[in-house]
């Protein structure tokens, strides 16, 4: 299961749906086939929990090609969940290891679209395009991100991130919690 979840399976435990007994499980997506030989992560599999969850921590739990957060909607789907998994900073880089320098935490989906982009370069003239689109303050702010090489991220959307991160059970135990402090 440890192998399969990195290649795109949700696979869902009582922990995620209570309606589940402990000792079942239930598939909600299939992946990445593991067993051909191109899909066989280029050492995604040999990530460690610790790099994992130091790669996660430190990308604030969002995906670092589009933004979206663990289980929020894409923009204009509402019904949409992003899920997280870890991918390689340059994905046709051959033999790039599963070092927490050469990963980064995406959503499925930019996973999926960086992988079928090989060799594909994303056109710069598109790019600069939309650069130039935004208003003159929002340019002043990517600049800023661009100088920094990242985006910063205030307390509360780290604090979102992880929140969002938890199972279910765990995120409605914490929602009740917190109202609780307030109202205290
Ligand atoms: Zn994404």
């Amino acid at each position: 299961m440890r192998d399969l979840r990195p290649a795109g399976w949700v696979i869902r435990t009582n922990l995620d749906r209570p309606s589940l007994q402990p000792d079942q499980l239930y598939l909600e997506e299939v992946g990445a086939p593991v067993w051909e030989r191109e899909h066989r992560a280029a050492g995604l599999r040999q990530i460690g929990a610790k790099t994992r969850r130091y790669v996660y921590e430190r990308d604030r739990h969002m995906c670092r090609r589009c933004g979206v957060g663990a289980a929020e909607a894409y923009p204009g789907e509402p019904d949409s969940h992003a899920r997280l998994t870890l991918g390689h900073v340059n994905p046709h880089a051959s033999g790039s290891g599963a070092h927490a320098e050469n990963l980064i935490t995406e959503c499925a989906r930019c996973n999926e679209l960086v992988r079928n982009l090989t060799g594909v370069q994303m056109d710069s003239a598109q790019v600069w395009e939309r650069v130039k689109a935004l208003p003159r303050r929002s340019k002043q702010e990517l600049l800023e991100w661009m100088e920094a090489d990242g985006r910063p991220v205030k307390p509360i959307d780290q604090a979102w991130g992880m929140y969002r991160q938890l199972p279910a059970a765990l995120r409605d135990e914490m929602r009740q919690g917190l109202r609780d402090l307030l109202e205290s």
